[in-house]
This record gives structure tokens, sequence and C-alpha cells, in this order.
């Protein structure tokens, strides 16, 4: 096993490779969302065949502990016997029907029991439809153009947040935005995250421009990075004092950081808040709401148009359902167990090979961060400051270990309920070879090429 520290590619997915080779004459890059192809770390993407409980098998036969949890949204593990129930027992009834069900209702009123300052939601199929929507309601009710967003936190691929945006575009290192429009671009002011002067700062010159703040609760987009105390508290009160609304995206930490996200953990009162991920169970299925003052200017109440073919799918809504109502309380605790555990021995590995690093959590989230100087990682610049080598070479010796992690160091770590203490017990036995692995990478001479300026004077003319 040894030798796989020091060539940590060479291991074989014959399946899997051929299985690319074979997508990539047909797809993009032969994937359907960018960070899946392993630009970031090399080699080849395994393509799963079956997941189980804590597990995923790949096309070889290839099995592995799975800290990606499919971005999240499988807080209960794979296949779980009650979502998968649940959502057979919804097909059979008929996959979609274009008319308002009963399922929908109940999932709108579970997210609200949720989450306090929701008082009414509409469903969509996707983040980005969730966001996208909720930023032109926003634009609608208020009647003005500019959105501020942060450097590194992700919205999905919405035209007008797509600038320093974290996830794939963090991970891509992509320059600029190819696509969208210039205006669109204007339309977004792009401030460093935590930095709640600067968001002060634009309010005073162009407040009464400004529609709306969006901001991920808890970033997990540029890897973990969660708000300085009062971070949020500061964003509603500046957006509260302009006229603005202040949209809070929970995608990603709702209903997975606690029963009601981050919200549970740092209860600030969103205008319109946007959810994803967990809130689907592994279908599509994605809601934005808030203040039903607000809400009730779409249609068909109010002018703000917003609809969606399969939106509230009785399917995606059955394992969204079954979902939720098991993210019991005992849930909650044992990914939050887990994942103490996973980072203290993530951090105790790199620290016995001698590699410097910062673990950052929010919630059950966390990642770890090669930053050379080891200091508290708070926003975009401090992120891209690590050393992505290093996590290559560990990401790589996890993989040839039987541990999927996410393949890029801009991602957060997803844990589940699913994993118990044999699969947490063999991603304990992977850790100090991958910490050595991480150790024999040269340190970074020099920082990583930046960004063209625009991740603190924003994409906004
Ligand atoms: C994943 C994510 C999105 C986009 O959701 P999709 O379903 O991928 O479109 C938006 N916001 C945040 C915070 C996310 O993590």
């Amino acid at each position: 096993m040894t030798s796989l520290d020091s060539r940590p590619y060479t291991y074989e997915a014959p399946a899997s490779a051929d299985l690319f080779a074979r997508a990539q004459r047909v797809t993009p890059g032969g994937v359907n969302s960018p960070v899946r192809a392993f630009g970031a770390v090399g080699g080849t993407p395994r393509f799963m065949a079956q997941g189980q409980g804590a597990y995923l098998t790949d096309a070889d036969g290839r099995r592995y502990v799975d800290l990606v949890a499919s971005w999240g949204p499988l807080i209960l593990g794979h296949a779980h016997p009650a979502v998968v129930e649940a959502v057979t027992a919804a097909a059979r009834r008929g996959l979609t029907f274009g008319t308002p069900t009963e399922g929908e209702v109940e999932l709108a009123e579970e997210i609200l029991r949720r989450m306090p300052p929701v008082e009414e939601v509409r469903l969509v199929n996707s983040g980005t439809e969730a966001v996208l929507s909720a930023v032109r309601l926003a634009r609608g009710v208020t009647g003005r153009r500019l959105v501020v967003k942060f450097a590194g936190c992700y919205h999905g691929h919405v035209d007008a947040l797509l600038a320093s945006a974290g996830s794939g575009v963090a991970t891509l290192g992509l320059p600029d935005t190819p696509g969208v429009t210039t205006g669109a671009a204007a339309d977004t002011v792009v401030l460093p995250y935590n930095d709640a002067a600067a968001v002060e700062a634009v309010f005073a010159e162009r407040g009464s421009e400004i529609a709306a703040v969006i901001t991920e609760a808890a970033v997990g987009n540029m890897g973990v990075v969660p708000p300085l105390d009062g971070f949020n508290q500061a964003l509603r009160r500046t957006t509260a004092a302009h006229g603005a609304l202040l949209i809070v995206d929970e995608v990603m930490t709702g209903f997975r950081v606690s029963r009601s996200g981050w919200y549970g953990l740092d209860p600030v009162d969103a205008d319109l808040m946007t959810f994803g991920k967990v809130m689907g169970g592994g279908l599509p299925a994605a809601a934005f709401g808030g203040r039903a003052d607000l809400m009730e200017h779409l249609a068909p109440v109010g002018p703000v148009y917003q609809a969606g073919t399969l939106s509230g799918n009785p399917v995606a809504v059955a394992a969204g359902l079954a979902t939720l109502r098991h993210c019991t309380d005992e849930v909650y605790a044992r990914c939050d167990e887990v994942a103490v555990t996973l980072r203290g021995a993530a951090s105790a590995a790199l620290f016995a090979a001698g590699v410097p690093h910062r673990v950052q959590q929010a919630g059950s989230m966390f990642s770890v961060f090669f930053v050379p100087d080891e200091r508290q990682v708070r926003n975009y610049d401090d992120a891209r400051s690590q050393d992505a080598a290093r996590y290559t070479a560990f990401f790589h010796a996890m993989l040839a270990r039987g541990v999927y992690l996410p393949p890029s160091a801009f991602e957060s770590w997803f844990v589940s309920a699913a994993l118990d203490d044999q699969a947490v017990e063999r991603v304990l036995d992977a850790l100090p070879a991958a910490a050595r692995a991480a150790a024999a990478v040269e340190p970074a001479t020099a920082p990583p090429a930046e960004e063209p300026a625009d991740a603190r004077s924003g994409m906004s003319t």
C-alpha cells in the first residue's frame, strides 16, 4: 500500500475509464456538472453504479465510504428504505399530473414548521431555480436593480450570480463568466465575504438601487467558511435600514446542519430563503419562501411571474417529504457526532504528518484547507491561498483506500446518518496514509494564480 503514497493516480478503474471515454464523445467533458469530471484532482472520475447506506459502488465493483452524499442531499444515506418506498408508491400513483397535489401542501407545511421566517413557500426543481426566482421576486417587489453577493458564495448558475462564484467556478479557477451579459454583470455587486463594513459602504453609496443582498447562510461552496459572529445579523440590519431585502440561501445548509438548517444555529430572520438538496431527498426538488407579503407578489396572486411544468412533482415531493420526516433529532445528533470524529481525526493525521492545514466547520459540514499559515479562512481570498496540490494527493490517497471525498478543495465534506461505526473506522484507517501523501507534496512556492481583478471591486460598473 505504501507505494500508493508516491504514485497516487496509478491505480486502475478500467470500467470507469471506458465509460468516461464514451461520455466525453457525447457530453462536454463527459459530465453533466463540471466538478464531477475530476478536473481539479486529475485521474478518472468514478462512474457509480450503486449506493447503499454509507457506501457507493463504482462501475468496477469497488466500494467507497461516501463523504459527498450527492453534494448534500443524502443526509439519510443512499437508498434509505423509507425514501425508496415513498418514491415507489408515489410513482405507482402517477409520475406527474400538472395539477396541485396533497404532497405539495404537506411538504410546504413541513418546511414552514422547521423554518420560522418562512410564511409561504413555492416549490421548484433546483437550487438554481429557487435562487433566480427569489432574486426576480426581490427585484419585482422593490423595483430596484442591483443584487449584492459575496465572492466565493455559489447560488447556482444564475447569470447575475456567477461573478466570483464558489463551487465549480472556484474549482476550475474560471477567470470570468462568458455567456453572462454585461448588463447582468452590471446588476451584480460582488463584495468580500465576512466584511460587514464593505456592505455598509456599498449601501451608503448605492443603497437606493439595491434590491437585495444574497448570502449563503454559512458558506459551503469555497470549502466551509461560516459567517463571523454577527455577520448575518449585520446584513439584516443594513438591508432593513435601506429598504433592501435579505435573501439567505440555505440550499446547502437547510435541513442539514440542524432540523432548521443554519437558522437553527444562528437565527437571523431573512426576508426570503432558498432551499434544495436535503429537502428533495435525492430527487430534483427545491423551494424559495419567506414573508407572506413578499411571496404574495408572485403570480397568480401578484404580478411577478414564476412557473414550472414539473414544479412540485409528486415523486420528488414524496422523496423530500419522506426524507424530512426521517430527519429526527437522532439523525442530526449522529451527523454531528460523526463530523466531530472525522474532523478531529483528519486534523490529527495531518498534524502528525506535519502538514499545515485548517479544518473549518458549519455544524456537521466541514472541510480541510491546506493553508500554509494555518490562519482562519474568512473569505474567498483566504480560501484560494491554500495549497490545492496537497489536497489532490490527499484526495487520491483516500480514494485508493475506499473513501470518496469531494474531488475539489473548494467543497464541503458531507456526512450522513448512515455512517455507522464500521464506515467511520474505514475513514479513520485511511487518514494517516493520506496525510503522508499530502506531506510528500512539495509546498507551493508561489501563491496560486490570482483571478483578474474582480473579486474585490465586483463586476458592477
Ligand atoms: C447547490 C447550491 C445551489 C444550487 O442548487 P442546484 O440544485 O445545484 O441548482 C444554490 N445555492 C447553494 C448554497 C448551493 O449549495
